[in-house]
């Protein structure tokens, strides 16, 4: 290649190069400017630098860096860029100030170069004040994190985690991140834990995003169960591509500890009140007995006759507290289960009347019963959901003035059905007292026409037993004085019931009825006499036994038209007396009615496959028993 050739192509790769240099110079987003190392005076600067600094290009080149406002000390920056030439390099913080005055933080980078042959300094500016800031911000958040009790971690989409607190290393008992790191998420779990967590939670976490659940950790150390409240996040990507999880959890240990104590607390409490309802019910028994032989004896005296109705009044009350403790208390433990069938909201609400009306008529206050004309038709138990309204009518009079007002009336409603309101102008409820009025145990204030303090459970369990009909129950009043309503929503079957006329001859009969060949049997001797004479002076013939085998043989001589059978006895209890009795050619068609003190879905069930006729809760009274041996004796077999 010709000399000529060759400098002008070495000519023009030089070109190119200072080209490329000067562009990389130009569009540099640090500020670069090229200072005479002696006087200090500015030789060249891109834009940046000029813009940085507040000035023009032109203005810049024609300055000295100890001319330069902008700069919070310029003497310094000269002295670090006098050093290059004996250290070669130097790099130095300082701060310059923007146009606006804002202060920004500035890393200076410094070299020398050549310069139409002399030696200069090369300085870029670089603005690291964003960076720095960041940098705080992140420094903030990792102490906040390191600092947090609560157990922060994250780890790959792998399960392997790659950071943890040091309140969760501690939770855990692990040492180091190193263990951290060699520990995947599964193994912080307990082997029968493991499965839902992997299979099911993460998937969901991956899915939603976020997910929560309570779960043990285990503490790697000791191998004791920690509590958590796990949540879990994903990590994204730039792309919002999850890449990770990380979770913010919380040691829930001993918060699930007063929980399952207060569980307990609770159990104890309806389990002692179940057995106290029952212990409470075994006595009422025969001393409601006594009562109704009293009642049916009469006496002359009238002290004896106040007496006497004082004991069946109180003894009554107490029955239905008793009850209604059992009942409230197996709502709560979810052991009480309905009976239900089609049944019209007029039959329940003549069945509660029935029951209630008695009290208000004796207080001397007023009834009044509105209905819709056309049938409301539910799916309901009829005794159970007249239940709930007897004890709001109860509580109606029971905490209106004598001569007060109670009115009962039902609307149609189009949202939830039909909504009865039991309604009385009586002593009215607080409104601090609504809210919790459905609450057990909750009195707000002794009752007007009653000297006997309530216990506070009518209202819970009426507010229970409405419940398990799907419906909802509401207490209303404008305050003291002012009366008040409860309101129940309940939901009512579409279609009305089709209806059936009673067969002839199924009217209730209200003669005496025919004299019954009994047999009555109870280990407890008081039950059982007070029972025989009770049934006595009803106009039957009672044979008594103490134990099943005098039972079935007592059964089988005088051959009874009805047993009433104790269930629970020593020996050979009802369920096998029954049986043994239903297996002799005499004892099909003899009618066996269980008396027991325990009247829940599965007793009924027990006594009916042992071969029971009918199922009776003691205390029974002397109304049921009339009514019971009224029945006529078809063989039901
Ligand atoms: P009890 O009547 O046995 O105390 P309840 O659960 O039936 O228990 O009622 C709880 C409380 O609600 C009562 O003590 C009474 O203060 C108040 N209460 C209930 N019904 C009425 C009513 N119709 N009018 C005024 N207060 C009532």
């Amino acid at each position: 290649m010709p000399a000529a050739t060759a400098r002008k192509q070495a000519e023009a790769a030089l070109r190119e190069s200072e080209e490329r240099y000067r562009t990389i110079f130009e569009l540099s987003p640090s500020g670069i400017i090229v200072v005479s190392p002696d006087s200090g005076t500015i030789l060249d600067c891109n834009d940046t630098a000029a813009r940085n600094l507040g000035y023009s290009r032109e203005e810049l080149t024609r300055l000295r860096i100890a001319d330069i406002d902008a700069l919070e000390s310029p003497a310094d920056v000269l002295a670090h860029i006098a050093r290059v030439r004996a250290a070669g390099h130097e790099r130095f913080a300082t701060r310059q100030r923007t146009m606006g005055g804002e202060l920004r933080e500035v890393v200076v980078e410094a070299r020398p170069v050549t310069l139409n042959g002399r030696t200069a300094m090369l300085a870029v500016f670089e603005d690291v004040t964003e960076r720095k800031r960041l940098e705080e911000q992140r420094q903030q958040f990792v102490s906040l994190v390191e600092n947090s009790t609560d157990f922060i971690g994250m780890c790959d989409l792998e399960f392997k985690p790659f950071y943890l607190n040091a309140a969760g290393m501690r939770m855990v008992g692990l040492e180091s991140l190193a263990q951290v790191r060699q520990t995947p998420v599964w193994e912080f779990l307990f082997p029968e834990d493991r499965r839902v967590a992997m299979e099911q939670f993460f998937p969901r976490v991956l899915r939603e995003g976020l997910r929560e659940m309570e779960i043990r950790f285990r503490h790697f150390a000791t191998g004791a169960p920690i509590w958590m409240l796990w949540s879990v996040f994903t990590l994204q990507d730039s792309d919002g591509r999850p890449s990770g999880y990380a979770t913010v959890s919380r040691d829930i240990t001993e918060r699930r500890r007063l929980d399952d104590a207060l569980r307990n607390a609770n159990r104890r409490k309806d389990e002692f009140l179940a057995t106290l309802a029952h212990e409470l019910r075994n006595p009422l028994a025969p001393i409601r007995n006594a009562v109704d032989i009293l009642k049916l004896q009469g006496s002359a005296d009238s002290n004896t006759q106040a007496a006497c109705d004082i004991l069946d009044r109180h003894s009554r009350q107490l029955v239905r507290l008793v009850d209604d403790l059992l009942d409230v208390n197996r709502i709560g433990r979810g052991k009480l289960q309905l009976r239900r069938e089609r049944v019209e909201l007029s039959t329940v609400l003549a069945e509660a009347l029935e029951g209630a009306s008695p009290r208000v008529l004796a207080a001397g206050q007023e009834l009044s019963v509105s209905l819709p004309p056309e049938p409301v038709c539910l799916d309901a138990d009829p005794v159970r959901l007249a239940q709930a309204f007897v004890n709001l009518l109860n509580n109606a009079s029971k905490y209106t003035d004598r001569g007060g007002r109670i009115r009962v009336s039902a609307e149609r409603n189009a949202a939830a059905g039909v909504a009865v309101t039991v309604a009385d102008t009586g002593i009215g409820i607080a409104p601090e007292q609504l809210a919790r009025i459905f609450d057990m145990f909750t009195q707000a204030r002794a009752s007007a026409t009653d000297p006997q303090p309530g216990f506070g459970i009518g209202l819970a369990l009426a507010r229970g037993l409405v419940e398990m009909h799907g419906g909802r129950i509401e207490a209303r009043s404008e305050g003291a004085g002012c009366g008040s309503a409860f309101v129940v929503y309940l939901p009512v079957v579409d279609d009305t019931l089709s209806a059936q006329p009673a067969p002839a001859g199924d009217a209730e009969d209200h003669t005496a009825g025919a004299a019954r060949r009994l047999l009555v049997v109870d280990d407890e001797q008081l039950v059982a006499k007070s029972l025989a004479v009770l049934l006595r002076l009803l106009g039957h013939a009672v044979e008594v036994a103490h134990d099943g085998f005098e039972a079935i043989a007592a059964a089988e001589r005088s051959n009874p038209d009805v047993i009433l059978l104790d269930v629970g006895m020593p020996k050979l209890d009802g369920y096998a007396v029954c049986r043994r009795i239903r297996e002799q050619p005499w004892g099909k068609a003899m009618r066996i009615v269980a008396l027991t003190g325990w009247g829940m879905e599965e007793d009924r069930r027990q006594s009916a496959e042992a071969g029971f006729d009918g199922h009776l809760v003691k205390p029974v009274d002397a109304s049921t028993l009339s009514k019971l041996l009224r029945e006529p004796l078809m063989a039901k077999r």
